[in-house]
């Protein structure tokens, strides 16, 4: 669900028409809808209100500063993965005991600034990790809350290895056994109190299954831990909601809600969720003008100028992100979003952009109307892991990002410039 809808043949985000925009930016530029933001953050926290939960949005999604302001006026907190993240979601304004941070590798550094921010947990992956937080907490002579991220070794058939994080065999947290063990013998240190579990089980989760799987197994963890006197307080049930990747593909906040509050209800447990892609995703629509149409060999490419370092999740993960023209020639129908679509007249292209690797591509296979230089195509669904994963490569200055709110907008990351790029060599 997302307000980028056609109308009279033009793509509109809100209630401008998206190629007005770029008339003005220039291409490539990241679109973004301030009302879906805001209509999936406040979906979640309606479908969860029962359980009063903490949603601490997942910065890495998208992390604009100015994206994480209009949560944190909503109610958000952040689930942050770095030093970095922290620094985004304090300058945000955002509140330091609505932060939990997440990671395998926190360095000293990383600890320390959290530390010193008073951050609400630590979501604690391995026993090396709580002996270096132990350490570095009895230096600074506080006491600071961890949860342990606790693998419950359940996945989604559906999500793809590299994103899979709750199997037994990730890098991510601890399994059931080990996290017995692990309150054993650091459950009661004086500088770490440990009275949470953390789990994630990946992303994009397509069902709510998955998580009533995982949260039924935690709970029993929890339950044995209670009863060797850990009193576990919290339950931070990480992020992974699906998004609609194509129309209808993700199951509402309140069919997720509808089958995970019953298993939390009195439990005694503080509830954090963790949304990520499910607020963020349909948020943006990555925009690209058309360089070149070309053959090679029986393929027709499309060449624009956006490219895998605007978003490589298609390179990446082979992800499949539903595109299509923002401008539509008269007697053209506005296009379901769905990938095998077939619109009268097309031709089967591969939408490449201008970077020197074969695995520059957006979409391969795809059935477009035709398209020629100068048009401008709309990739949906690109609001999630699209800016935050970009990069410089082939000194590609970075597009900007742009933040729609009704009839206006606004510039919240402006596009780079070559010496955005070369300056920190100089
Ligand atoms: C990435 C991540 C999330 C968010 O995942 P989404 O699929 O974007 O919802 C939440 N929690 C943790 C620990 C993560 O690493």
């Amino acid at each position: 669900m997302d307000f980028f809808s056609y109308r009279n043949g033009r793509l509109y985000c809100e209630e401008l028409a998206v190629a007005d925009i770029v008339a003005r930016e220039g291409t490539p530029a990241y679109v973004y809808s301030k009302a879906t933001l805001v209509h999936h953050y406040t979906s979640i926290a309606s479908a969860f209100a029962e359980l009063k939960p903490t949603i601490c949005y997942s910065i890495k999604s998208l992390a604009n500063v100015n994206i994480l302001r209009v949560l944190r006026d909503l109610g958000s907190g952040f689930d942050v993965t770095s030093g970095g993240e922290l620094a985004r979601a304090l300058a945000a304004g955002g509140q330091a005991d609505k932060i939990v941070f997440a990671g395998v590798g926190k360095t000293d550094r990383e600890i320390c600034e959290a530390i010193d921010a008073g951050i609400m947990a630590f979501n604690v992956e391995s026993e090396e990790e709580f002996a270096n937080l132990s350490r570095l907490a009895g230096q600074k002579g506080t006491r600071v809350h961890a949860a342990l991220r606790v693998n419950p070794d359940v996945y989604d058939p559906k999500t793809h290895t590299y994103t899979v994080t709750g199997k037994k065999e990730t890098k991510f947290g601890v399994d059931i056994e080990r996290a017995m063990k692990f309150f054993q013998t650091l459950g009661k240190d004086k500088n770490v109190l440990l009275d949470a579990i953390h789990i994630h089980i990946g992303s994009p989760i397509y069902s709510s299954q998955p998580y009533v799987q995982a949260i039924t197994k935690t709970l029993e963890l929890i339950d044995r831990l209670r009863e060797m006197g850990f009193p576990i307080e919290m339950l931070d049930i990480g992020g992974g909601f699906a998004a609609d990747y194509e129309e209808g593909a993700s199951p509402s906040a309140l069919q997720y809600a509808g089958d995970i509050v019953p298993l939390l209800r009195g439990k005694g447990l503080r509830i954090v969720i963790e949304p990520g892609r499910s607020i963020s995703c349909n948020s943006g629509v990555l925009l690209s003008e058309v360089q070149y149409v070309k053959k090679g060999g029986d393929r027709n490419f499309v060449i624009v100028d956006a490219a895998m370092t605007d978003l490589i999740r298609p390179a990446f993960y082979g992800a499949k992100h539903f595109l299509y023209p923002a401008q539509l020639e008269p007697g053209q129908e506005p296009p379901p979003r769905k990938m095998e679509y077939v619109p009268p007249g097309a031709v089967k292209v591969d939408i490449v952009g201008g970077v020197c690797e074969s695995s520059d591509f957006l979409a391969k296979d795809r059935m477009l109307p035709p398209m020629k230089r100068g048009d401008l195509l709309a990739v949906f669904s690109a609001g999630a892991y699209g800016f935050v994963m970009s990069s410089q490569y082939n000194t590609r200055p970075r597009a900007p990002e742009i933040l729609v709110d009704g009839s206006g907008y606004r510039v919240i990351r402006r596009r780079e410039t070559y010496q955005d790029v070369i300056a920190p060599e100089l």
